[in-house]
């Protein structure tokens, strides 16, 4: 069956089936969305990731089209403190171009800031950083995705030569001996992910997981590592020491694939079984058991995802595990290798199109020279007015508003109020804004502090691409035109850069080296025209997607990238014959275990980690409004093992305050033995006095930029 067989479109006439994604996470579930009469079903459809399956947000997501809350027109607010209130589109997008021109005119073409989202589409992405680049010449736009797998991207760049999720397909799962999980859960946060599981354990293989507490995927396990939080790059450490001591080292590999070696070898010398123990916890028979049963299987595979990478040393976490993976000489092999899992559903294409501060399009890097000659070539700019790279997704919010930062901000998106780490100074960052503009369908805890709300299409109201988890790119297709009232993104690019025409002569006065471009031809609103585009500008880059169009896509179970190509294969396994680096050799790193940013002391006694939960998605923003998720998950908790209840006198169901450094949260406790006595769990999916990244650390990787969301020092007190 190809992807695009049961899209049932009639000829003038809106579609009233369409075989789409799930709108969220980086699994991509396919489905089929029906319309009869009023009513939206979706049912699961056949896709190589999900195999028919959908989980609770997948099966609910249609909920949200014909929502109360929706919103279908403008809103504007008049002066500080007043309420938002309705507004034409017309008033709404002068007033925004008002904003941006007077803040550009008093601090500068930087004083402008965009932030941008994992959920858009991959035109919807790039062409947020073309208008950043062309239309407001700021060097200021980075997006949420920062906050998702950064590490493991800037890892898999030096490490590997490129930074895609998985270097092979999820089936691949299902082949390995032995699967290392470190940080991940996806039995709660993309459930259909399991059918793999199941498919490696039937076939006799063996899951372990590295997680501190004991989530629905360890309590599948064959294997579960329980270490104190942040001390995941020591007990790989420890797993590559006793592989090397045990003479599991692939040696033909090393020589032949590799670099750096030597430097790695001296570096986990030091990392004696006996005192990783002492640091994270992890007996030394586990570690032991577990680089046996990693080495000396024919296949095995390390995935690593959030729990490994939301620390400020996130990149050395993952580094750590890739050198363990080319140590044992998996890369590259059918049901081997290393890989990431995404989170957030275009985390991947998001990331890989202009998105991010420092790149252009097909993952060029924006301080190239070729690569800035190749993407202004394309957009008919003089490469000399691109702005150069600009700061990371936390760098950026809490700069905003202060002497030197941005003095007016565009969201697309994002919801950073609950999402952000130290969320109670970025709310405050964004209420210091001249201007906070935000385009999105509901009114997000961040779309309520706006002086201008632009409601914009959901997913199955657009056509586009998505690049899940995997590196497949596929096909977002629209079930039915948005309601009146609401615009695309693109549309609401469009009309911006139509105002904006006299602050972005880039493309208004290219004319002596080419044709005029109009602002309707360089920011088009049709995705597949600017999917025609994205193509040409990725051409030659990493991330090649020139031999990727909509008809193939349709025509098969979508595109791997690079396919630079249109009649030339794509790339559903790299690393097979070399790695896409100067030499074709991986690079090892030697990287070293390090504190938390914040270590526990006596008024804070307590690791302090966030997570997901089942029945909601990041910020919650949407689905917190689906009435069946929010009745399985409908607040947020604090778990807490029974034995640390005890010494604070807690009960299950009390109400306790969880303090940091930077703020607190309340929320019922939940006792669970799942989690460490010396650490406790909050999800992250709500605003309020829930909301738990008040509590976070602010503390940020410094070669990726990820916060350390996943510890600081806490206490919990009986308010
Ligand atoms: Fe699939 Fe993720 Fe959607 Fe659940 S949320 S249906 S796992 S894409």
């Amino acid at each position: 069956m190809t992807d695009g067989a049961r899209v049932a479109t009639l000829p003038g006439t809106p579609p009233r089936e369409a075989a789409t994604h799930c709108p969220y996470c980086a699994l991509q579930c396919g489905m089929v969305l029906r319309e009869t009469g009023r009513r939206i079903e979706v049912a699961p459809r056949q896709f190589p990731t999900n195999r028919g399956g959908l989980c609770q947000k997948g099966w609910t997501a249609a909920e949200l089209l014909d929502h109360p809350d929706r919103l279908t027109t403008p809103l504007l607010r008049d002066r500080p403190g007043a309420e938002l209130r309705p507004a034409s589109w017309d008033e709404a997008l002068d007033r925004v171009a008002a904003g941006v021109r007077a803040a550009q005119d008093r601090y500068g073409r930087d004083a402008v800031a965009v932030f941008g989202g994992g959920g858009l589409t991959n035109e919807k992405a790039y062409a947020l950083g073309k208008f950043a680049r062309v239309a407001l010449r700021t060097r200021h736009i980075d997006y949420n995705g920062r906050w998702c797998m950064s590490s493991a991207a800037a890892a898999g760049l030096r490490a590997l030569g490129v930074d895609r999720g998985l270097p092979f397909p999820l089936a691949d799962l299902g082949r390995a001996d032995t699967l290392l999980l470190v940080g991940a859960n996806p039995a709660e946060t993309m459930p259909p992910l399991l059918r793999h599981l199941t498919d490696q354990r039937e076939r006799g293989g063996r899951l372990i997981v590295v997680d501190p507490r004991s989530t629905a995927t360890a309590r599948l396990a064959s294997r579960h590592l329980q270490p104190l939080p942040g001390t995941d790059l020591a007990v790989a450490n420890a797993l590559l020491h006793i592989a090397l001591t045990e003479g599991w080292l692939d040696r033909a590999y090393v020589a032949e694939r590799t670099t750096g070696f030597d430097e790695v070898r001296r570096t986990v010398a030091g990392y004696w079984p006996a005192e990783v123990e002492r640091l994270s916890g992890v007996p030394v028979a586990d570690l032991e058991a577990t680089a046996h049963e990693l080495a000396t299987v024919d296949r095995a595979i390390i995935l690593t995802a959030r729990g490994a990478e939301q620390h400020a040393k996130g990149v050395d976490t993952v580094t750590a595990f890739i050198n363990l993976a080319l140590a044992l000489g998996l890369p590259g092999r059918p049901g081997s290798g290393y890989g990431c899992l995404t989170g957030q559903g275009n985390g991947q294409g998001g990331r890989e199109h202009g998105q991010k501060a420092d790149q252009l399009p097909g993952y060029r890097r924006i301080d190239d020279p070729a690569a800035r000659a190749h993407v202004a070539g394309v957009w008919g700019v003089p490469v000399d007015d691109l702005p150069g790279p600009g700061l990371p997704a936390y760098a950026l919010l809490d700069s905003l508003g202060t002497a030197t930062g941005p003095r007016a901000l565009l969201v697309f998106g994002s919801n950073p109020v609950v999402s952000a780490p130290r969320a109670a100074r970025i709310e405050s960052r964004l209420r210091d804004l001249d201007l906070l503009v935000v385009a999105d369908f509901l009114r997000s805890e961040t779309a309520a502090l706006a002086d201008v709300v632009l409601p914009v299409a959901q997913w199955a109201e657009e056509d586009g691409t998505m690049t899940n988890l995997e590196g497949r790119v596929l096909r977002r297709r629209a079930l039915r035109e948005p309601p009146p009232g609401v615009r695309t993104d693109l549309a609401v690019l469009a009309a911006l850069a139509d105002r904006l025409q006299g602050r972005a002569p880039s493309y208004r006065e290219m004319h002596n080296k080419g044709p005029l471009l109009t602002p309707e031809e360089a920011f088009p609103t049709d995705p597949r025209a600017v999917f025609e585009e994205l193509r040409r500008a990725s051409a030659g880059g990493p991330a090649d997607y020139a031999g990727v169009t909509w008809d193939r896509i349709d025509a098969d179970t979508g595109v791997f990238w690079p396919c630079p190509d249109p009649d030339g294969p794509d790339t559903p396994r790299l690393f097979a014959d070399r790695f896409p680096t100067p030499d074709g050799r991986a690079r090892f790193h030697a990287v070293r275990h390090r504190p938390a940013a914040e270590p526990v002391c006596a008024e804070y006694p307590l690791h302090f980690t966030t997570g997901r939960v089942l029945a909601q998605y990041q910020s919650g923003a949407q689905t917190r409004r689906v009435a069946a998720l929010r009745r399985a998950a409908p607040g947020g908790f604090v778990e807490l093992h029974p034995d640390l209840a005890d010494r604070l006198g807690v009960a299950d169901g009390d109400e306790v305050r969880v303090v940091s450094r930077r703020g607190d949260l309340r929320a019922p406790a939940r006792l669970s033995p799942a989690i460490r006595p010396d650490t406790v769990f909050a999800p992250f999916h709500w605003p309020g006095a829930a909301r738990a990244n008040s509590v976070t650390n602010d503390a940020v990787d410094p070669i990726s930029g990820m916060p350390e969301f996943k510890i600081c020092a806490v206490r919990v007190e009986k308010p």
